[in-house]
């Protein structure tokens, strides 16, 4: 008799996106001629650059003959991007790396998900709070989280990032195994510096501990002393895991392209404590026997991002995301808004008027304004009081979204 992996009945439905969805179109059945705005919305809006086109287009041409036809790649990626990445985003950062610690994958999402296959089920699990969920999830299905409780998991250690300690997470004062920080940080928008981020890999040192380090939005870090890598802080090497993606950084959602960086430095011990393991071993093992790369097309793709061209049309499709959340926040903190984030990232992290909680303050702006976000409880407990809405959008949508909740509170205030 085949029995089922009860731990998946554990996890809560993801609801969020639905709820939401279910939300918006009871509001347009009963506002019909109304266009409603999302600024809820995770994914890209602008389409793939030039260069990036151009190389997909080749890269096809290539498989339409039988000398450059590709099929299976190396698990871990071709050289031609290994080595691109290497050099454009790591060298010129003071930061050296063997191509054998880079890992070529299908986007971010499957890695930060399966990284805890190659670490003990028992180990115990710290996240900030809130947190990009697949983090607490994947751990979760095998079993480590442990239980729910009144929202929060018995064997996750939660540490909160609010407006009242600055979004800064406290180190733990007990021991965690495995600690998730995501920065420039979803949902928040915020970034941690280099004096605080290097108290996470001072403690990780002490304890024996792995980070994992998600840096899928670090290409939108505009202020140059914020750490884009966790291997600007050293020791580093020793005991974190860097997961990167095209996603944010170049429109890749559909695409599907990113990294993960696993350094020959980084071990990990057996339960008895004799022997310590390479994860970079571990980790190709796993590769080899549950992935079979990415597709040539994408690496190509991806690889014409270093491109002079190619570097130039993503910084400016950036920097027009960028734009959209200089004018969200502007005219948001004009009207008294609370908010923080959109300055590293491509989110903004809004705390809700006279503490009115996520979700009320959700169905507020969609029936006053016609503007979709995204609750902040949604992401943990932490978040609750808090929206997030992101830049991702159009220029004019984003105007009209600003004029809309403009009008609203004034109106509501009179
Ligand atoms: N990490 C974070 C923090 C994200 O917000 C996302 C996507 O929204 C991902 C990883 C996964 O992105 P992808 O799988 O498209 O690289």
């Amino acid at each position: 008799m085949a029995l089922v992996n009860e731990h998946f009945l554990k996890l809560p439905g993801n609801y969020l996106f639905a709820d939401i969805a279910k939300k918006v179109n009871a509001y347009q059945v009963s506002h019909p001629k109304q266009k409603v705005i999302s600024l809820g919305i995770g994914d890209v809006t602008q389409p793939l650059c030039p260069a990036v086109i151009e190389a997909m287009h080749k890269a096809v041409d290539e498989m339409a003959h039988k000398a450059s036809f590709r099929g299976y790649g190396p698990e871990r990626g071709y050289n031609f991007l290994r080595e691109a990445i290497i050099k454009n985003e790591f060298l010129p950062r003071g930061i050296h790396l063997d191509p054998n610690e880079i890992f070529i994958n299908d986007g971010a999402k499957s890695d930060t998900g399966n990284i805890q296959e190659i670490v003990r089920w028992d180990n115990n699990v710290g996240v900030t709070d809130p947190i990009y969920p697949v983090y607490i999830d994947s751990n979760v299905m095998i079993g480590r989280a442990g239980v729910l409780e009144n929202g929060r998991w018995s064997n996750v250690t939660y540490m909160p990032c609010t407006d009242e300690n600055g979004f800064v997470p406290q180190i733990p004062d007990h021991r965690v195994d495995m600690i998730y920080l995501c920065y420039p940080n979803n949902p928040t928008g915020t970034v941690l510096p280099k004096e605080e981020l290097r108290k996470w890999v001072n403690y990780a040192i002490r304890n024996d501990s792995i980070i994992f380090y998600d840096a899928a939005y670090q290409a939108y870090i505009q202020d140059d002393s914020i750490p884009h890598s966790i291997y600007e802080i050293r020791g580093a090497r020793k005991v974190a895991i860097e997961f990167r993606s095209f996603s944010k950084t170049a429109g890749f959602t559909g695409v599907r392209c990113g990294y993960t960086i696993v350094p020959k430095d980084l071990t990990a011990v057996t339960v008895d404590g004799k022997t310590r393991v390479s994860l970079n071993q571990l980790w190709d093992r796993r590769q080899n026997t549950k992935f079979n790369g990415t597709s040539y097309i994408s690496q190509r793709a991806a690889e014409a991002i270093y491109t002079p061209e190619g570097k130039e049309q993503v910084k400016a499709t950036i920097n027009y995301y960028m734009e959209n959340a200089r004018i969200m926040r502007t005219q948001l903190t004009k009207l008294g808004f609370k908010v923080f984030g959109g300055e590293n990232a491509p989110y903004l992290w809004v705390k809700t008027p006279n503490n009115t909680s996520s979700w009320k303050f959700f169905e507020q702006m969609l029936y006053g304004a016609s503007v979709v976000c995204t609750p902040g409880v949604g992401f943990g407990p932490s978040g609750e009081g808090y929206i997030r809405l992101t830049s991702f959008g159009d220029r004019e949508d984003c105007k009209e979204a600003m004029r809309r909740i403009a009008d609203w509170m004034l109106g509501s205030n009179k």
